[in-house]
């Protein structure tokens, strides 16, 4: 591997975790390309969820798993600064800090008989593939979220989910990855390929073609219009989500809290609008209220009635921050695959040409575990899960793109 060239397309979270675990691995030249800047994308567009409570046993939950044993990890060594560097812990500690790294918990709430049953079932199950969820009584909630409704049926606790500042993460692993020796060009948008026997050699870019060994997809929702330029498209779409932030308030919300038919609303593919509430406060105050999920290309345009579907689902579950002023709003689309799964590992159809895409909702939690399964894969060594559910040649990933997403 001594001095493989790794050209990682695409400097999102995604790509600055790929980037910086090549990086950290050794015997990679690792080079970040991205046609805008670091992080202003999807990454800069969600919220920070690093979460085990929303998923099911199966693929996905492994994945999370192994990320959430890795935040914590990767964040100290982030602190520690490379060894002998120039640079010094003092910087690479407050790159850190400015993650906002909380491990504050998540609390899953339901209001309905049918949604208390259907979430005592789902954590059982998670508990089988060892999640941690305790069942909170009403005023176990109450102290641990005083403003919530009292108007409730069942409440989880899952100690595990934590949060992070999405954009702050992606830059502290990017600053690491460049500390270990990576570059980043960024302005430079990917055109097309160059190929040689078959084999991917090299991406068109408006400055010129960038020659590599191994080029990762880490294009987000674009994604799939990035690998069709390349010759070998796979189905990531995006799916719109928006979010609306209060002025900061006194302390207010102490975990994540959402309601139960989150969980429904992320493993749909319905197209139309869905929503369900999610309500968490950042460090500077301000309580996020999400989420929605509708499939219209890379429409950006906020709609009135999409934010007021969000702050009515908020409202029943903190009916307290009735009267709370709204800030501002924004959205983002999320990488969308047909089978909610991202798409790790190399593409058969196409030598040289690897991806890691497809996070849907969940990239910023999921980019650490997802970076070190295409470190190990990339390197030939034993993952620690299975890669085989994340791979490229699955029917929901080389399915036809939409054509209107696409031409979007
Ligand atoms: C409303 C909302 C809430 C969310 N909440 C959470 C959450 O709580 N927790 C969580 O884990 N996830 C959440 N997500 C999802 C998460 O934000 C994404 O999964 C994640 O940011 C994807 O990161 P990425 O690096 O793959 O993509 P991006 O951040 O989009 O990065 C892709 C990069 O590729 C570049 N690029 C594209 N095309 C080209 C080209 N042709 N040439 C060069 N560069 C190119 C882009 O400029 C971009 O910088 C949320 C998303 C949304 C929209």
């Amino acid at each position: 591997m001594n001095g493989t060239r790794v050209v990682v397309l695409g400097a999102g979270i995604v790509g600055a975790a790929c980037a910086r675990e090549l990086a950290l691995a050794g015997g990679f030249q690792v080079t970040v390309l991205d046609r805008g800047g670091a992080a202003e994308a999807t990454t800069a567009h969600g919220e920070g969820n690093v979460l085990v409570s929303d998923k099911g046993p199966g693929p996905e939950l492994r994945l999370a798993q192994l990320s959430r044993r890795l935040w914590p990890e990767a964040l100290a060594a982030i602190a520690d600064g490379p060894a002998g560097s120039a640079n010094g812990p003092s910087g690479s500690a407050d790159a850190v800090r400015a993650v906002e790294w909380d491990p504050k918990g998540g609390i899953v709430v339901a209001t309905t008989e049918a949604g208390a049953d259907g979430l005592h079932r789902f954590a059982a199950d998670q508990r089988a593939a060892g999640v941690r969820a305790e069942v909170l009584d009403a005023d176990a909630l109450a102290a641990a979220e005083p403003h919530v409704t009292r108007d409730h049926t069942a409440a989880l606790h899952y100690p595990e989910d934590a949060q992070v500042q999405p954009a702050a993460a992606a830059a502290a692993l990017l600053g690491d990855a460049l500390a270990h020796g990576a570059t980043l060009r960024t302005g430079c948008e990917v055109l097309g390929a160059r190929t040689r026997g078959g084999r991917l050699t090299a991406v068109r870019t408006a400055e010129g073609d960038l020659a590599a060994d191994l080029f990762v997809n880490a294009a987000g929702p674009w994604s799939g219009r990035l690998a069709a330029r390349l010759g070998a498209p796979v189905d990531v779409r995006p799916r719109r989500g928006d979010i609306l932030v209060t002025a900061p308030l006194p302390p207010t919300v102490f975990h994540k809290v959402y309601d139960a038919d989150y969980v429904g609303a992320v493993g749909s593919s319905a197209e139309d609008l869905q929503t369900s509430a999610v309500v968490e406060a950042t460090r500077g105050g301000t309580v996020l209220l999400g989420s929605s999920r509708r499939r219209t290309g890379f429409d950006d345009r906020l709609r009135p009635e999409v934010l007021a579907a969000i702050a009515a689902k908020a409202l029943r579950l903190f009916p307290g921050l009735a009267g709370v002023p709204v800030m501002r709003a924004y959205g983002g689309f999320r990488p969308y695959v047909p089978d909610h799964l991202p798409v790790i590992g190399a593409d058969p159809r196409l030598p040289g040409l690897w991806h890691a895409s497809g996070h849907e909702g969940a990239g910023i939690g999921l980019s650490l575990g997802t970076a070190r399964l295409l470190r190990d894969l990339v390197r030939g060594t034993e993952p620690e899960i299975d890669p085989a559910p994340f791979r490229v040649d699955r029917p929901a990933v080389l399915g036809a793109l939409a054509p209107s997403e696409e031409s979007a």
